[in-house]
């Protein structure tokens, strides 16, 4: 099994595990992530630490504290 295969096999399982989750606050992704997210339907890593498919419109959540701070910390 190649090392490509292992982590597709991964995100199968953290797609399964968070496919009912419904985000209430609007997560910060880096770019490519996040157009990958939408395009494959795989789930991104939003500054925070939380994992999610971004398949709503994140414009109507109020944006992630969590995200928020780690993105003052970055700057
Ligand atoms: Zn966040």
């Amino acid at each position: 099994m190649t090392v490509t295969e292992v982590v597709s096999e991964i995100i199968e399982d953290v797609v399964e595990e968070f496919e009912f989750e419904e985000p209430s606050v609007a997560h910060i992704v880096p770019k490519d992530d996040i157009m990958n997210g939408y395009i494959n339907g795989v789930p991104v890593l939003a500054l925070c630490g939380t994992r999610f498919i971004p398949t709503r419109d994140p414009n109507k959540f109020p944006l992630c504290e969590g995200c928020k701070e780690r993105l003052g910390e970055l700057l």
